[in-house]
This record gives C-alpha cells, structure tokens and sequence, in this order.
C-alpha cells in the first residue's frame, strides 16, 4: 500500500487570513493529508488564545476533509516527527520572507533530514495580507471582510480592538 503523505503547515494564525487560508488550499493539492499547527509560543502575546485559533481554522476549514487543525509547543521539526510527516508547508510574500525562511529551512532539514520544506509563493491578490497589518487595519475601524474568513471577522468583532 502506498504511504500516506502527510505534510504540516505550522504558524501563528493570530488570526488566520485569506492569505493563510489559500495557501492552505493550494498545498492539500501536495499532500494526503495537511495538519495545521498552531504554534503556542509563550514569548508572543497573541490577541487570541491558542484554543481561539485552533477554533477558527477549524470553522474555517470544515469544508476540507483532508485538514486537521492542532495545537503544538516547541520545535516544528519535533512536531513534524510526532505527526509523522515529512513536508512542511511555508508561505512567501516576499523576499525579506525569504531570508528568514530560509535559513529555518535548513536548520529544520539539518535536524531532522527526513523533513523538506516546501515554499508556496503567495497568490498575487493576497501578497500584502498578513496576520499584524490585518489587526492594525482593523483596530482603526477599517473594513476587513475581503481580508479574513467569515468566522475570523465576527471572532475579531467581537474582540472589540478598536
Ligand atoms: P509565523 O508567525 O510562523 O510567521 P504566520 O501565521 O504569520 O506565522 O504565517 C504562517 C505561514 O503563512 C508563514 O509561512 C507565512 O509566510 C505564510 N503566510 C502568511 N500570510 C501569507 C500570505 N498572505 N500569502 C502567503 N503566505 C502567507
């Protein structure tokens, strides 16, 4: 029997965009499986909680059957390992992305040489969207429907940033 390719898509996701949620798309078209991990990093104070994201990519994937959303601590590499997978899914917008990717990338591959990662350029339409700038936009009262997924906007609504 062939084997299952299972690849993760870690990130922070605070909050997930339309940026997030196409590349999400595109990369369940690579693999037989794609787990999103949410990263819960202590160092960062997000605007939502770990469980909040974990909730919103999940209401904004229930479509897709070959997603699962999940929570992790620590390395990605060891979260890779314990998913069983060998792809990491990253995204780049552009260049100062890629100079930072990069070098994890390598590092990822150095610990663990079982692991690749696969780069997916951002859809021309999405390449300013990004968690930080979508939370500015919106803490100045902006209109920020085109930028997130229906559930995102009334999560954030409801935040009430402003
Ligand atoms: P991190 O804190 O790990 O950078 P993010 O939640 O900001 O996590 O992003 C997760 C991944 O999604 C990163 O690889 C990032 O480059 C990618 N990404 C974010 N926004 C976009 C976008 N608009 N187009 C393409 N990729 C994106």
């Amino acid at each position: 029997m062939k084997k299952e390719k299972i690849g993760i898509y870690p990130g922070s996701f605070d909050p997930v965009t339309n940026g997030h949620m196409d590349i999400i798309k595109r990369s369940i078209r690579l693999v037989d499986k794609l787990i999103v991990g949410v990263l819960n990093n202590s160092e960062k104070s997000p605007l939502f909680s770990v469980d909040e994201r974990v909730k919103m990519l999940q209401e904004a994937t229930k479509e897709l059957s070959n997603v699962t959303i999940m929570s992790f601590n620590g390395l990605t590499v060891d979260f890779a390992k314990d998913m069983n997978a060998h792809i990491i899914i990253r995204g780049l917008r552009a260049i100062s992305d890629f100079e930072y990717e990069l070098q994890i990338a390598q590092m990822n591959h150095k610990l663990y040489p079982d692991v690749d990662t696969i780069f997916l350029t951002t859809s021309i339409e999405h390449s300013y969207l990004s968690s930080s700038v979508v939370k500015e936009v919106a803490r100045y009262g902006e209109d920020i429907s085109g930028f997130v997924p229906p559930n995102v906007l009334k999560m954030l609504e409801c935040k009430n940033i402003k």
